[in-house]
């Protein structure tokens, strides 16, 4: 059993093993005519019930076979053009080099003692990130495992740094549009279940500043405090960015932590074009960013980042074995004291592999050709009088629904358009989402591949319909 530890006597044993492992997923890659086969739970789940744990196969090739068969073929694959579902990027490959190269060295990030390079690799991309927001020189942060972990940490700071130690009293106020994890934070954080205050959007799904205005004066009235305002710097469904410099200013005079999030938005770091859109960002006193939906990161790559460096001690607690106060008057590095986490991946290395390959300027321009796409998609959808998309790109996404000219009950037109999604699914053609819009099923596309072409929209949109026609044609029969 030895001879699967990676260690100097078996390097050549596991340049052969991973080799093989990298063929594969090549090959796949290589073969793949669509994003997924359309397989359903029924027919995988024995498949994988069938195969018994406790007789391994001991063989490489034999467990990678058995892997087409559960996992490979099956799997969804995000890279190709007719994925256009959620905030899932294809990945750049220097990014995947880094992945191979993190697991086999395996550091962790907690501490200087079990990274050394690593530690100070991580802190660069932080100061690299705070430097494109604008946060000034106090700033600091740390990767995470994705934006909801980001968003509990800064809200975590947010909490310790209000005026008020009673929990019933705080609140934060995000658009109705923002992310759920921020509800799940309020929960985690121990406040009231009337802790998160929703603020209506105006017509392009961005927070109406007006009414944020008039939620934190009531607030004020009722003698409760404000803990922190969430600005949406990309919403998941619509791409809106929330009017960040008005938020500012309303944080500024309520005395209210501002913190951005910017977990799909952050791509516009990179922009060669578009950075302007998040112009206000370098006033939060603190942001979440997620490299794994709009850098072309694989999962996990994701941090939160602060303005003042020393509110990141409210998640400090030492341990004698780990990161005892002495190391700190030695001046020696670690990140633990600033993490949720303490054994933590070196996610961090996938970005700078990115980086010193490609620059950021490549990212961008990445990002860039996205929503550039959007802007088609949203043409393409606009003149077609078989669907109604609901707000013009700020960034990647377009949300529309199928709205047959004879049907004009809205129930059966959502029924239509959940059916064409699942339909859609159980081909394999394409993936796509779902939402719902003022109550009524809506399809989304979340468009993160610049290799997909306008042609490809179009022909989705094409595929949907027809899917939608056959049902309305089958529920006409059903009545009839
Ligand atoms: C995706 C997303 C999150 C959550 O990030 P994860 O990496 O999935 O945990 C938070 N906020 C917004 C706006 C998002 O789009």
């Amino acid at each position: 059993m030895r001879s699967h530890l990676l260690n100097d006597t078996t390097a050549e044993q596991y340049r052969r093993s991973v080799t093989d492992g990298v063929e594969r997923v090549a090959a796949k890659l290589a073969a793949t005519d669509r994003p997924f086969t359309g397989i359903s739970v029924d027919a995988l789940s024995p498949r994988i019930d069938e195969i018994d744990l406790d007789q391994p196969l001991h063989d490489t090739t034999a467990v990678l076979d058995e892997l087409e068969d559960v996992y490979l073929r099956d799997a969804i694959y995000f890279h190709h053009p007719r994925y256009l579902a959620h905030l899932n990027c294809p990945v750049v490959i220097p990014a995947v080099l880094g992945e191979a190269v993190l697991s086999a060295v395996n550091s962790s990030l907690d501490t200087w003692d079990q990274s050394a390079g690593g530690t100070l690799i991580e802190r660069k991309l932080i100061d690299w990130t705070t430097e494109r927001i604008g946060l000034g020189p106090a700033a600091d942060g740390v990767f995470t495992s994705g934006g909801t972990q980001s968003n509990l940490q800064a809200l975590l700071l947010a909490r310790e740094e209000a005026k008020s130690n009673d929990l019933a009293e705080l609140r934060i106020f995000a658009s109705e549009v923002s992310h759920f994890s921020v509800k799940k934070s309020a929960k985690l954080l121990g406040l009231g279940p009337d802790a998160v205050v929703s603020i209506p959007v105006d017509h392009d799904k961005r927070m109406q500043t007006v009414a944020l205005a008039r939620e934190l004066e009531r607030c004020a009235k009722d003698g409760l405090v404000p803990m922190a305002v969430v600005a949406t710097a990309g919403s998941t469904d619509f791409g809106s960015i929330d009017p960040l410099p008005e938020i500012a200013e309303l944080c500024e005079q309520f005395g209210t932590w501002m913190h951005v999030d910017a977990a799909y938005g952050c791509g516009l770091l990179a922009s060669l074009k578009h950075r302007d859109r998040i112009n206000g960002i370098e006033r939060a006193d603190s942001v979440t960013v997620d490299y794994h939906k709009s850098f072309f990161q694989p999962v996990s790559s994701s941090a939160v980042l602060v303005r003042d460096a020393a509110t990141l001690r409210h998640a400090t607690y030492h341990a004698e074995y780990l990161n005892p106060r002495r190391m700190v008057e030695e001046r020696i590095p670690n990140q633990v004291d600033k993490s949720l986490q303490t054994t933590r991946r070196f996610d961090a290395l996938k970005l700078w592999m990115t980086l010193r390959t490609m620059g950021a300027d490549g990212i961008g321009q990445l990002f860039d050709e996205v929503c550039e796409l959007a802007r088609d998609g949203w043409r393409l959808l606009a003149a077609d009088p078989r669907f109604d998309v609901v707000v013009e790109p700020s960034l990647s996404t377009l949300v529309f629904r199928y709205i047959p000219a004879a049907v004009t009950d809205p129930a059966e037109i959502d029924r239509a358009n959940l059916y064409a999604r699942k339909a859609l699914f159980a081909s394999g053609d394409a993936i796509v989402a779902g939402t719902k819009v003022g109550g009524r099923h809506y399809l989304k596309f979340t468009l993160l591949n610049p290799e997909t072409q306008a042609s490809d929209i179009a022909a989705v949109l094409d595929l949907i319909a027809g899917h939608a026609e056959q049902y309305l044609g089958e529920s006409l029969d059903r009545a009839s």
